[in-house]
């Protein structure tokens, strides 16, 4: 079972890992990755709001780009 997200106890869905060596920060899917990676668990929400510290980079490898809005799942015509 994948922990959750360190910020709000979320579903997890990404890792975040940070490579001192080259200043970079990594964002990649949790998927598969949890145990290869020791790396900050973070929901939807808390990865799109991450932002690396002055002078590094982001590389956002996940594959997953465009994030649905809660609202996105509501179907107009099936509503309850
Ligand atoms: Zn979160």
């Amino acid at each position: 079972m994948m922990p959750s997200c360190i910020r709000c106890h979320g579903r997890t869905t990404t890792v975040l890992t940070y490579h001192h060596s080259d200043a970079k920060a990594f964002l990649d899917d949790a998927r598969g990755h949890e145990k290869v990676y020791d790396g900050i668990l973070l929901c939807d929400v808390h990865a799109s709001r991450f932002s690396a510290p002055r002078g590094w980079t982001t590389m956002d490898r996940r594959a997953r780009t465009a994030l649905p809005l809660p609202e996105a799942s509501v179907r107009d015509g099936h509503g309850l």
